[in-house]
């Protein structure tokens, strides 16, 4: 179930036609109404890119809040768990380095990033309060920097505008002076994570994510060396308020409980990832 307001069809036709496979093109912010029976609801539903979510702040924090309650509401209805997506930006620009589960986060709610970051955070709040007043068997997943095959070539987010800008020979733009870091998930490991959190029984949040860190021009550095790019690198662009200095998941919990772990190294799934672009660009 989608709107495709951030998504495109083109990367659920490999299922089209699937026996197993249904789509239902609807905003989740409106009353959500499925026939039969259902096992679990995963509500990933929302913009996620800093550019996407900066375009439609409106509709990031309706799909947190209204869209959070209408799934909440559907998997009540049906008996079904739970999960919902949510993210490392509940920690905003962190004071605590790695984040724990445990650490409640610097946000700055009113500040261009907040419609996000104060949507999933309400979001998280809203399951936790289900579980705990309607016995809700709900998961909550703070997913970390993830990327890989099929991300837009236009989402803004620095793995396909750096892939994009190296394919064509571009030089890689950097916002800031490019010391601020992240930890990047290849998807797969993500996947993993997500499967192995709604196997279990386990109902606070969950970090999952790499503690691969490195900092942006370091990042830069590494696409243009394996996609053989001589189009350098430009400082151009500022960041936008509140971008956070750093970001690396303390996945000690993922780790003991789901015994997960990312097995992905950077440069294998950076490799695929630029395969996939080539055949899109
Ligand atoms: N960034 C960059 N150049 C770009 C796109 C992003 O330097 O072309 C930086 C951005 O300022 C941030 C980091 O890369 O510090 C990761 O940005 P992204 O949009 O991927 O997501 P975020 O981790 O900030 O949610």
């Amino acid at each position: 179930m989608d709107n495709l307001i951030t998504g495109t069809m083109r990367n659920i036709a490999h299922l089209q036609g699937h026996p197993r496979f249904t789509f239902i093109h609807h905003n989740i912010v409106h009353y959500i109404s499925v026939d039969g029976a259902i096992n679990a609801v995963l509500h990933f539903a929302s913009p996620a890119s800093p550019i996407d979510y900066l375009k439609l702040p409106i509709q990031t924090l309706k799909v947190g809040a209204l869209g959070t309650h209408n799934a909440l509401g559907l998997a009540r209805g049906k008996g079904a768990k739970f999960i919902l997506a949510s993210t490392s930006e509940v920690y905003g620009d962190p004071l605590e380095h790695p984040q724990r589960e445990e650490y409640v986060g610097n946000v700055d709610f009113i500040g261009p990033r907040g419609v996000y970051d104060e949507a999933k955070r309400y979001a998280e709040a809203l399951t936790m309060a289900y579980h705990r007043s309607h016995n809700l068997d709900s998961r909550i997943v703070r997913i970390f920097n993830t990327y890989g095959p099929r991300m837009r070539l236009d989402d803004g987010r620095v793995v396909p505008n750096f892939i994009g800008q190296a394919l064509r020979g571009e030089a890689l733009t950097i916002y800031g002076d490019g010391t601020q870091t992240r930890s990047f998930q290849y998807i797969d490991d993500l996947v993993e994570g997500v499967v192995r959190l709604l196997e279990s029984d386990y109902h606070q949040p969950v970090n999952i994510g790499t503690t691969e860190e490195m900092n942006i021009l370091e990042f830069a550095q590494i696409i243009n060396e394996l996609t053989g790019n001589k189009g350098g690198i430009i400082f151009q662009g500022e960041r936008i308020k509140g971008d956070p200095q750093t970001r690396q998941p303390d996945i000690t919990r993922a780790r003991t409980i789901l015994n997960w772990e990312p097995k992905v190294p950077l440069r294998a799934g950076v490799q695929r990832t630029i395969e996939y672009f080539r055949n899109v660009i």
